[in-house]
């Protein structure tokens, strides 16, 4: 086809010099003929030109050579002499050959110069739509994998906060929790490398609990680390400040890939988790060093930069579980925060990551301002309208949930599964807020809400888009079509009360605000004084405490119930969340935990 096709084009180059060249003959012996043999070249130059324009450098010579033949054989018929008289006939003939050989290879360098153009164009049409199919192909993935997940999430917390939960169930609602969460992790982290790739990460600082954030890491990674029989072992320095400005997020996913490497790849003794702040310059922020000691395969110092590149695995010992993206999405998280890392190791004993990452300060009211320290909804405050509303899903396990998390606070709520079913349901029930999925069946969630909005009373309804699409660009979709929010799946309950909140003029009831994810617990003073412990309980826990082993530990702990219960049980809550500076003050002042510690 491709042959045939190219056999072609060249045909029609050369008819192009025949037809061009014939038509500039026959304008010379008809509407020219009374300049007899004046100008000779006169309608020639034209047809040269038009037919290399057509087709390039060899269609412009072989219009040349047969303007020339022409001119000679027409000449006769013309006047009554031959073409050729004198020498300067010869010299008129070279002239315009050379003219016009200059004039095609002009024009074909034109026509190289715009095939090359074309062909730069099409290289980039191509790799924009080779883009485009990966982000479409990242968002479907995405979709696929975080509805269902959704699902993990939001039943098992639902479940976590129910009255009657047994503290057992609770604990293991709290795995499947924490297990869902990490698999929303490994999931990210393939699109967290997509996105990084095509420069749509940013920067999401705020005021946040830094202690709890890295104990909730620690207690996470610990249950790992415990299921292989190794230690981890939490240090964190007495100046590390509690409350700092920064991307929690960020920061947490560092802490995650680095420990979780550090479980991952040792398989005997233990793993630290050290952190101390140093001052940085200016007086409210702080340079936080973390390292992740092992005592695992290590690693050969030709490889300290390698590891840091995306998908390279060494495969040292260790089993091939992970994506090869943990260290590079670290490295370049850490370089948009502004900090570094380095790894010292050697084969055989065992591995250090170090991190520097600088923080501003920040105190608890900015914490407590933010989601964070609001307090769990319980329900809608009396006194208020009815509030009505629709939730558009198609996925059964999805509305299910959304209808718990509001019917449970005290909302009315209807349910459609369909964009047609949704504007029928508009009509009949006038509901305040709309949840719409944008993906469902036959009519999605944009053109349902534009249909909505063009009924009567259809832009006093606040519409709220649900989404599983990774990209913020849905974002400007999903505001064009109408709506007036986006809440990403998969959702967290607070933020879709918030969502409700920021719309709909809604009161709702919380408990108390807390810090952090067990601040009640933590404030929890050690009962009695564990000065009244006798003395050699006090030194037994004092050196197992200093020497950082959790088992060791948790055998004085079982010792300290058996004489006093209630010290035993604050003791272990204290251990198991690996508080063990907060003890060993407790220990050295003979009473109650510093609250700085007891995050
Ligand atoms: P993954 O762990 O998913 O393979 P990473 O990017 O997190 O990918 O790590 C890259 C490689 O670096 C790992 O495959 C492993 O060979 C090596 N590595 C990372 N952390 C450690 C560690 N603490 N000890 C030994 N090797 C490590």
């Amino acid at each position: 086809m491709v042959g045939t096709s190219e056999a072609g084009r060249t045909w029609r180059r050369y008819a192009a010099a025949v037809v061009s060249v014939a038509v500039a003959a026959a304008l010379r012996v008809d509407f020219l003929i009374s300049l007899g043999t004046r100008m000779t070249w006169l309608t020639y130059y034209p047809a040269v030109m038009v037919a290399a324009l057509y087709g390039g450098l060899f269609a412009g010579l072989a219009a040349t050579a047969l303007s020339c033949l022409a001119a000679i054989f027409l000449w006769p018929l013309m006047v009554d002499q031959p073409f050729v008289r004198d020498s300067a006939d010869w010299l008129g003939m070279a002239v315009f050959f050379a003219n016009c050989a200059m004039i095609s290879a002009i024009t074909e360098a034109g026509h190289r110069a715009q095939a090359r153009a074309t062909q730069a164009k099409h290289l980039a049409e191509a790799a924009e739509a080779a883009n485009r199919a990966k982000s479409v192909f990242l968002a479907n993935m995405s979709h696929e994998l975080r509805t269902p997940l959704n699902s993990i999430l939001g039943f098992s917390d639902l479940m976590r906060g129910a009255e009657g939960a047994s503290e057992d169930q609770r604990k293991t609602l709290d795995i499947i929790n924490s297990s869902g969460e990490h698999l929303l992790a490994l999931i990210d982290d393939v699109l967290d490398m997509a996105k990084i790739e095509s420069g749509r990460v940013s920067v999401d600082s705020r005021a946040f609990d830094l202690t709890s954030a890295v104990q909730d890491v620690a207690t996470l990674m610990r249950q790992r680390a415990e299921a292989k029989g190794l230690q981890l072992l939490l240090d964190q320095g007495e100046d590390v400040p509690r409350f700092v400005l920064g991307d929690a997020a960020k920061f947490r996913q560092v802490l995650i890939n680095l420990t979780g490497n550090a479980v991952k790849y040792t398989h005997q003794g233990r793993v630290t988790l050290r952190l101390r702040a140093q001052p940085a310059g200016a007086d409210a922020r702080v340079r936080l060093v973390v390292e992740v000691e092992d005592t695992g395969v290590g690693i050969a110092p030709g490889d300290f930069e390698r590891i840091f590149e995306p998908f390279v695995q060494l495969g040292v010992g260790a089993t091939k579980t992970g994506t090869g993206l943990g260290l590079a999405i670290t490295r370049q998280y850490l370089q948009l925060l502004g900090g570094t890392v380095r790894v010292e190791s050697a084969p055989g004993k065992g591995s250090t990551f170090r991190v520097e990452l600088p923080f501003a300060l920040a105190d608890e009211s900015q914490v407590l301002a933010g989601d964070a320290g609001r307090g769990r909804v319980v329900g809608l405050e009396p006194g208020q309208p009815e509030w009505r509303v629709l939730i558009v899903e198609d996925q059964l396990e999805n509305w299910l949930l959304l209808r718990r998390l509001l019917e449970d606070v005290g909302f009315q709520v209807q349910v459609a599964t369909t964009g047609a079913e949704a504007i029928g349901k508009f009509k009949e029930w006038r509901p305040h807020f709309i949840w719409m999925d944008v993906r469902l069946p036959g009519m999605d969630g944009l053109e349902a809400t534009r249909r909505i909005r063009a009924l009567e009373g259809g832009n006093d309804v606040k519409i709220a888009a649900l989404t599983a699409s990774v990209f913020n660009e849905q974002r400007a979709d999903v505001l064009a079509a109408g709506m007036n929010d986006f809440v990403r799946k998969p959702f967290r309950a607070a933020e879709v009360y918030e969502c409700v909140e920021r719309h709909l003029n809604v009161r709702f009831r919380r408990e108390a605000a807390r810090v952090g994810r067990a601040a009640g617990k933590d404030a929890a003073p050690m009962p009695g004084s564990v000065a009244a412990l006798d003395d050699t309980l006090r030194r037994e826990l004092s050196n197992a405490l200093v020497s950082l082993d959790a088992t060791r530990i948790q055998d004085v702990i079982v010792r300290v119930s058996k004489a006093n219960p209630a010290l035993g049980e604050v003791l272990a809550r204290h251990a198991e969340r690996l508080e063990y500076t907060a003890m060993m003050n407790a220990l050295a002042t003979g009473g109650t935990a510093p609250a700085k510690d007891a995050s």
